[in-house]
């Protein structure tokens, strides 16, 4: 004998039921079944639904039993001839009416007790199993059906009625000894008292139901067929990575449930684990995958943990005071008190000082359950030796579980660390003492975080998921988003880092898909997308609340810089090439270095200097290691030494400086450039890193600009000024020939102090050769004396630029 259950889903409308219909009839071939089924899908919430309305005197609830009775009707006739549909339609019919007089009554009376809402929710069950027996008899003449009400016997706990196994057992025994029938449909869910009210087991519970009648049969095995391929490594609906678990102990699977796997409703392990009868998971939608065998053996995986559920709406409730300590049977009367409200108790804490217990139930329990407690110790209250109970309302328990965990080490640690390094902020913890599961209290906005970065940790070979949120989507960012989109699978092969974007913006529109953008088509997704807006980019960045998120600024904006500080307090890594936020006030530098540390958020800013070539980072690891930088000399801007390596008497100052901007090497405002400004920021932000304090009113900016171009206040004036004074220029050029020099803007620090400006480069300079718009710096440190370290290579230009914030993106990835 088999006993398969077919879920809500699996039943959900005719075409579905059909697929049931073939299951069960090609197992109905080698074996005696008993078919167990849930409502259809919704069913049960409609109803509830309906209840509560025509309780509270709405007559809206006439619109959702006439949408009951639709989606049943619907259901039959589709399911049988029409020429045998007339008596089971009016039978259905009736089955409505009586729903509707129940709710009627419920409408007049204004009331409804958990006796009439057990009787009102029963009609899902009896529907369903009704029109699914009729549409097997079709095929399988030798199908019957059975009222579950009649063989399973519960006390009158109506909800969650406890099952009287004892009467139960025999009933089925009985009944089916004599049954000759092939296959058996009966309703899931509904069952009666010893005196024939209907009660229910329990949302969910025709897992249950099925269970129940596995156990009293010793049947060889219980399928249930849901909607999914089996247990999973997580909840598949919020974690996309999930896979689903090939065996699993009974404990396991037991404790999975209870921690929130709703694919198995959590008493259903019971009946069969006494018979040691295994379960097998399978998904209706998809007979052909293994599903989930659930069993008494523990297998020896080398991954000691199984899996990772949660349970959402938990309140966590507080008791403490000084009145706690080494009174014996504070925690007995707290948790008397609990069970004499009904409130079931999914979680406990206790501080070994005893000075405070914390338990988790649901909200919904949450108000009860402070007005009882508080009652309960009201006069320890009154004396100020307890505090009046503490309620922390809208969190969720997250579990780790696997049997084999209490053989490893460090599995806590790992989980702990794992939730820490994305911000996620632990409320409590517990473990029990079969280690078979370690659970924390988390805040609900961090659930899917959680879950994710967990699963990342536990199932993923260490592949890290990285969420991209692009601001500036120019000449920079297109290159970079190209980059991505060549070496995305690289990335995920080679490197276990799996790099999504999931925001793109520019000065008009913004585009955000939390799936991850796809980049072959991102140019017009962001051109339909909605108008961007840097506050609500910050809002919805922090709503998604994704694992290992990072916002990329590829903006010259001043505004844009200013918001870094608002992402990295939400743990929110920052990677930029927007000069403007390490070179503004030192203040600011600073309180974003360390809001950087103190949220565990890295803030890389490579592209600050030099582009591509890694000069921030050498300059880390030297201060990092010990080292000393005494002096720095440099060419930095790309801009400059393009404009003066190609300035000449047949190519005025001006040309080149057009050519400069259309090439992409000046900033947007080549002023900025020309002006040395950029420059200044540079070796500012160089300084900074190797570790003084200067502000950039310290570097001393000795410009080969005449006054009158610098004071010009848009770029077509300041191209005019440069004809203007292109004797200026070209005298600058004369006297390098002369010299026998070259023209080169160099950045200086040296003895704590610093400048910028043009200079005359004679031959024998390393600087003298600096090709196209190439960089070099040197930096004369403890360790590096008479020869400098330098760094030389390209410092300006889109495509290197993106390599380098693309650099920055994968080191985060490494962390
Ligand atoms: P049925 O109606 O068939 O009883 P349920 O909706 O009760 O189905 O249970 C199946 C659902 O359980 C899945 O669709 C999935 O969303 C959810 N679920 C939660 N956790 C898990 C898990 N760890 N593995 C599989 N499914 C899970
Ligand atoms: N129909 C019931 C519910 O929705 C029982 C079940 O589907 O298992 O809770
Ligand atoms: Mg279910």
């Amino acid at each position: 004998m088999k006993i398969l259950k077919f879920g809500g889903t699996s039943v959900a409308n005719a075409q579905n039921i059909k697929l049931v219909l073939d299951i069960v009839n090609t197992k109905a071939k080698e074996n005696k079944l008993v078919v167990v089924v849930s409502a259809l899908s919704k069913v049960t919430d409609l109803l509830h639904q309906a209840s509560i309305k025509a309780a509270n005197n709405d007559e809206s609830y006439k619109e959702i039993v006439a949408e009951i009775e639709k989606k049943h009707l619907d259901a039959l006739k589709a399911l049988i001839p029409v020429s045998e549909q007339s008596g089971l339609l009016s039978h259905i019919k009736r089955i409505i009416n009586h729903l509707e007089t129940l709710l009627e009554g419920c409408f007049l009376l204004g009331e409804l007790s958990n006796r009439t809402t057990d009787t009102i929710l029963s009609f899902g069950e009896v529907l369903s199993s009704y029109i699914i027996a009729e549409a097997l008899k079709q095929n399988l003449k030798n199908s019957g059906y059975k009222d579950s009400r009649e063989l399973i016997k519960t006390n009158n706990n109506f909800g969650k009625a406890a099952v009287n196994f004892e009467i139960s057992d025999k009933l089925i025994a009985d009944y089916f000894a004599t049954n000759e029938s092939q296959v058996v449909i009966m309703p899931g869910f509904i069952a009666s008292s010893l005196d024939g009210i209907n009660t229910t087991l329990g949302r969910g519970g025709s897992d249950y139901t099925a269970a129940i009648i596995a156990g009293a049969l010793n049947a060889n095995d219980l399928e249930i067929w849901t909607d999914v391929n089996g247990m999973f490594t997580a909840n598949p609906k919020i974690v996309k990575q999930a896979q689903p678990i090939a065996t699993i102990s009974y404990q396991e699977a037991m404790e999975l449930s209870h921690f929130g796997a709703k694919v198995l409703y959590p008493p259903t392990i019971q009946p069969v684990l006494r018979k040691n009868i295994p379960i097998l998971i399978k998904n209706t939608f998809e007979p052909e995958a293994e599903g989930t065998y659930i069993s008494n053996k523990v297998t020896s995986q080398i991954n000691p943990v199984k899996g990772i559920s949660h349970i959402e709406h938990i309140t966590l409730i507080t008791l403490e005071g000084p009145g706690m300590i080494g009174v014996a049977g504070s925690s007995k009367r707290l948790f008397e008190v609990l069970s004499q409200v009904n409130i079931n108790v999914i979680f406990i804490t206790q501080a070994s000082s005893e000075h405070s217990i914390c338990i988790g139930i649901l909200n919904s329990d949450a108000e009860t359950a402070e007005l009882a407690i508080n009652k309960a110790f009201e006069v320890e209250i009154s004396q100020n030796k307890i505090d009046p109970c503490i309620v922390e309302k809208n969190l969720c328990i997250i579990a780790l579980v696997g049997e084999n965990m209490k053989n490893h080490q460090g599995l806590s640690g790992r989980m702990f660390s794992t939730l820490g390094k994305n911000n996620v902020n632990i409320r409590a913890i517990a473990q029990g003492a079969s280690e078979r599961n370690i659970s924390a209290v988390i805040n609900e906005r961090d659930v899917k975080k959680a879950l994710n970065t967990l699963h990342e940790t536990f199932f993923e070979e260490n592949t890290k998921q990285l969420n991209l949120f692009v601001m500036g989507v120019g000449n920079v960012g297109e290159k970079f988003i190209e980059q991505i989109h060549q070496q995305k699978k690289y990335l995920k092969e080679n490197l276990k880092i799996n790099l999504r974007v999931i925001a793109l913006s520019n000065s008009r529109k913004m585009y955000f898909d939390e799936e991850g953008i796809s980049l072959k088509d991102w140019k017009s997704l962001v051109e339909n997308g909605e108008k961007s807006d840097s506050d609500t980019f910050i809002s919805k960045v922090k709503a998604l609340n994704l694992r290992n998120s990072i916002f990329v600024d590829i903006t010259a904006n001043d505004s844009v810089s200013k918001t870094y500080d608002q992402y990295l307090k939400q743990n929110i890594a920052v990677v930029t090439c927007n000069k403007i936020a390490c070179s503004s006030a030192y203040y600011n530098y600073k309180n974003l270095k360390n809001l950087s540390r103190q949220f565990k958020a890295p803030f890389l800013f490579e592209t600050n200097v030099g582009a591509g070539l890694p000069i921030i980072d050498t300059v880390k690891h030297l201060v990092a290691s010990g080292d000393k930088i005494n002096k720095i000399q440099a060419v930095l801007s790309g801009s400059l030494n393009f404009i003066f390596n190609n300035f000449s008497d047949t190519y005025s100052f001006h040309d080149v400086v057009k050519e400069a901007g259309v090439q992409g090497f000046t900033e947007p405002d080549p002023k900025i450039d020309l002006s040395g400004v950029d420059v200044a920021r540079k070796i500012l932000i160089l300084i900074r890193e190797s570790g003084y304090q200067m502000e950039i009113e310290d570097i001393k900016n000795n410009s080969f600009l005449p006054i009158e171009c610098m004071s010009t206040t848009n770029n077509d004036a300041f191209f005019k000024s440069l004809i203007t004074y292109k004797s200026h220029f070209e005298n600058l050029l004369a006297e390098a020939k002369s010299k026998e020099s070259r023209l080169k803007f160099v950045a200086t620090f040296e003895n704590g102090k610093a400048s910028v400006g043009l200079e005359f480069i004679p031959k024998e300079s390393p600087f003298y050769n600096l090709e196209g718009k190439d960089n070099i710096v040197q930096f004369y440190t403890d360790r590096y004396i008479d020869q400098p370290l330098l760094i030389k290579g390209a410092g300006a230009g889109a495509a290197v630029t993106a390599s380098g914030i693309f650099a920055d993106v994968i080191r985060i990835g490494n962390i």
